[in-house]
């Protein structure tokens, strides 16, 4: 039942009890049988005064033809009698013993009115009239009663009239009906869903978007505050410091933007919207109301989303990419068995670091080195011994360089080191180092306990010697090398330029 007729309902039932409250009270609505009695009552005391003046006057001819007139004139009189007070009857007409019942208390009833004569002022008899009750019986009677009859028109016809003023009235008091038609129309053509309040905040007028996401009509917002609305009150939940955009401009008479709330639409699908508020100000400043705007924004959280992913994803790969890169870099420049430079990598380098020497007039130098009697671990213990036995060597190597020295694996277990920024005497120093921590340390890494002592002989050439390419360094290198090993094994040389005399 919609609130218009639920009113007029409620208003009618009130004015049906008001008046039977007055009826109950004041008597208002007349009784017919009361009015019908009263008349009859009336008839019979004109009636009794014509018959105690002929009953004076003796006359009982006229007297009969008066009882007569009587009972054939009025239709509704069945019997009429004249009893003295003995019980005696004087004159009847009709048949009275049939038609008369007594009233109980002596006072006239609806069919039977009893009129006392007197004679000098003693009760002489009385006049009995006994009448046809004509009137409904029953559930007929209450039917027809003025008071049913009364509420009935008032139920209906009362009822019809006050609805078609509610309706008519309410019209005018629908804060909705103020807002002009092509306003309104210009709002439901908005992909925004829009509320209207006013200025406690209450809704005025929500436009087709705003219906279609929270699937209520528009009577039933209208007069609600947002925050009652079954598709809100989740959203306040989730923000219980905050206050809504909506009570905020309300309470601030300020505006708020773009405020990021997510709600749940009449499908129970998850609408991102950025909702915003602010008031509506008339001529003079003064606030009118708020417009609230709920702009869903899903589609594009939707692409965010799948973007930031995508994003996530690239930076993955590109993670992936720079260690695979890496990787491959190390697998490009470095001896697997070692990591130490491979001899591809080691000559760009090594070419460079030479002509930078050259040019500046820099002292450069380069160590070969050798691992003694190798042969023999192979022999002795296998080639899966000797590969430990080149690892745990370049280990050693590598722990007495700098980061900048650059360190090759120059063939199987044969090294070569380029060194820069040194003295002669520090480049042989640093030879001496290594010579002595593979002599002393040079095995301990090694499982096989047989494996006792590894030695490398070193050979040592500086560019002052007067080599002008990288090659010819490392062969001069390579000659103290060899010195090296001619001399006893396990030695540094120095190689320096044979004088010719
Ligand atoms: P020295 O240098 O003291 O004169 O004696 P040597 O026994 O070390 O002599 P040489 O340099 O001729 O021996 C090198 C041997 O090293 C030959 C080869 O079989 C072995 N070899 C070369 N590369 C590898 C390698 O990668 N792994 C192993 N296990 N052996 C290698
Ligand atoms: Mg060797
Ligand atoms: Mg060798």
């Amino acid at each position: 039942m919609n609130v218009i007729a639920r009113l007029s309902l409620g208003l009618i039932a009130l004015i049906i009890s008001l008046l039977m409250i007055s009826d109950l009270l004041f008597d208002v609505i007349p009784d017919r049988d009361e009015i019908l009695r009263e008349s009859r009552q009336h008839t019979a005391e004109s009636l009794a005064v014509q018959i105690v003046a002929l009953l004076e006057s003796a006359d009982i001819a006229v007297l009969s033809k008066t009882l007569q007139e009587v009972a054939t004139r009025n239709p509704d009189i069945l019997s009429v009698a004249i009893r003295k007070s003995s019980g005696e009857i004087l004159m009847q007409r009709g048949d009275h013993a049939r038609y008369w019942t007594p009233p109980e208390s002596g006072k006239s009833t609806i069919n039977a009115i009893q009129i006392p004569i007197y004679s000098e002022q003693k009760l002489w008899g009385n006049i009995e009239i006994a009448y046809a009750y004509n009137g409904a019986k029953g559930i007929q009677k209450l039917l027809t009663s003025p008071t049913f009859m009364l509420i009935s028109i008032l139920a209906f016809a009362g009822g019809a009239l006050i609805y078609i003023y509610m309706r008519r009235a309410m019209q005018y008091l629908d804060p909705s009906s103020a807002v002009p038609g092509r306003v309104r129309k210009a709002f439901d053509i908005l992909n925004d869903g829009i509320l209207v309040l006013d200025k406690s905040g209450r809704i005025v007028l929500a436009n087709e978007s705003f219906k279609n996401l929270s699937s209520h009509e528009e009577t039933e917002l209208n007069g609600k505050k947002i925050s009652d609305l079954e598709i809100i009150k989740p959203v306040l939940k989730k923000l219980p410091h905050e206050l809504p955009p909506w009570e905020q401009a309300v309470i601030n008479q300020s505006t708020v933007t773009e405020k990021p709330l997510s709600l749940r639409d009449r499908n129970d699908k998850i609408k991102e919207m950025l909702v915003s508020a602010q008031p509506i100000t008339d001529d003079g400043g003064q606030v009118r109301g708020y417009l609230v705007t709920f702009n869903d924004v899903s589609a594009l959280h939707e692409s965010n989303l799948q973007l930031q992913e995508a994003l996530d994803e690239l930076k993955n790969s590109r993670a992936k990419m720079e260690k695979y890169n890496k990787e491959l870099e190390l697998m490009a420049t470095r001896d697997p068995l070692t990591g130490c430079l491979n001899r591809r990598s080691f000559f760009d380098k090594a070419e460079n670091v030479f002509a930078f020497a050259l040019q500046g007039n820099k002292d450069l130098f380069c160590i070969m080195a050798d691992i003694d009697h190798f042969k023999s671990f192979n022999d002795l213990y296998g080639h899966h011994i000797g590969d430990q036995v080149i690892q745990a060597v370049a280990r050693t190597v590598n722990s007495n360089l700098r980061p900048t020295d650059l360190f090759c694996r120059y063939g199987g277990e044969e090294f070569c080191i380029i060194l820069e920024n040194l003295t002669l005497s520090e480049a042989e120093e640093i030879s001496e180092r290594i010579r002595k921590a593979i002599e002393r340390t040079g095995s301990a890494s090694i499982r096989n306990t047989d494996v006792k002592t590894i030695t490398m002989s070193f050979g040592i050439a500086s560019i002052t010697e007067g080599s002008t390419t990288l090659e010819e360094l490392i062969e001069q290198a390579d000659n103290a090398l060899y010195m090296s090993k001619e001399a006893g094994r396990n030695l540094v040389t120095v190689w320096k330029q044979p004088e010719y005399h």
